[in-house]
């Protein structure tokens, strides 16, 4: 029937995206044992609160250092994880590091606030939303979760109803990748939230590109006006920094102020980075 047709045409098309089932156990497995041994960590990102020009949050991104391949970084693994549902498992392990990572950071006298990434495809998940929720709220402050617009759409009165208790909860829900997916504003109009994270994709050229500019200016005002705060990811210039800042943007994440880092060096680089000074425009970013 047409149902099965679909899904037949699903597998050989996750074939094809993923290769040979067999190799796809094996780096199943091996992702699994990462987690065991070590080679999988958390590594943070600094967000700079642009008012204040302070490193107030950060956000947790995957690394897992094989030791043969090198670093692995997660657009190779979460994606087949997530097809595979080892995902799910991945991401309470993820979490608990986070609040453990949280927990040494805040004694350390940092008292920031870390995002973790949560898969679409887990947020439908009821039993999920009750165990991330259990372990979320163990830290010493509420960590945010970062959802993707896109896959939250699949189920989304499952959905709603998990967000709703994650929120009611005190977790600080982001929307993540702004903008690339499709249904944004039924997105906006129905999902509770408390920040939206613009997608690099309009950011990066945006000292270049007057279209680019507008995009993001407009985006910032629709945030505020539903109120939320707005973050601009992939930051790769200081003329987009200052950019951002002057369009009152609150948030600026990407590789002009930071990459991500083991725990270790965010707490040398929140030691190091206490205030940011965001450079006014300069002359000749207006063009185009
Ligand atoms: P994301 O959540 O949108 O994370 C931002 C990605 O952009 C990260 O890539 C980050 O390293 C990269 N990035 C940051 N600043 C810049 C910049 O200025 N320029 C450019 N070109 N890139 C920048 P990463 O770490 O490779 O992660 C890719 C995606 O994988 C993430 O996108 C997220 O969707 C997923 N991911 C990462 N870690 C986890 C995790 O622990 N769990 C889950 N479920 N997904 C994760
Ligand atoms: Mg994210
Ligand atoms: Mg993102
Ligand atoms: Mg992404």
């Amino acid at each position: 029937d047409q149902a099965r047709a679909m899904s037949s045409a699903a597998a050989v098309f996750d074939a094809e995206q993923f290769g040979d089932p067999d190799q796809n156990l094996t780096l199943m497995s091996r992702m699994i044992r990462a987690t065991r041994n070590g080679d999988m960590a958390m590594q943070y990102q600094p967000k700079l609160h642009l008012a204040s020009g302070t490193y107030l949050a950060a956000e947790a991104l995957c690394r897992w250092t094989d030791p043969e391949q090198g670093v692995i970084f997660p657009d190779h693994f979460i994606p087949l994880a997530e097809e595979t549902g080892h995902i799910r498992e991945f991401t309470l392990w993820s979490i608990e590091q986070v609040v453990r990572d949280q927990q040494a950071l805040w004694k350390a006298g940092h008292e920031i606030s870390l995002a973790v990434n949560i898969s679409g495809s887990l947020i439908s998940d009821p039993d999920f939303a009750e165990l991330a929720l259990h372990i979320a709220t163990q830290g010493p402050e509420r960590i945010s979760f970062e959802v993707t617009e896109t896959a939250a759409m699949q189920n989304p009165e499952r959905a709603l109803a998990n967000l709703e208790k994650w929120a009611a909860a005190g977790i600080r829900l982001a929307i993540d990748d702004y903008g690339s997916g499709l249904s944004s504003l039924a997105y906006l109009k129905t999902l509770p939230s408390h920040e939206l994270k613009l997608d690099r994709a309009f950011v990066t050229h945006m000292a270049s590109s007057q279209r680019d500019r507008m995009l993001v200016k407009s985006t910032s005002d629709l945030a505020h006006g539903l109120g939320l705060e707005m973050t601009a990811e992939g930051v790769e210039t200081l003329e987009s920094l200052a950019l951002l800042k002057l369009m009152g943007c609150d948030w600026a994440q990407g590789w002009a102020l930071a990459k991500a880092m083991p725990l270790n060096s965010l707490i040398e680089f929140l030691e190091t980075h206490a205030q940011t000074a965001i450079p006014d425009t300069a002359p000749g970013a207006e063009q185009n």
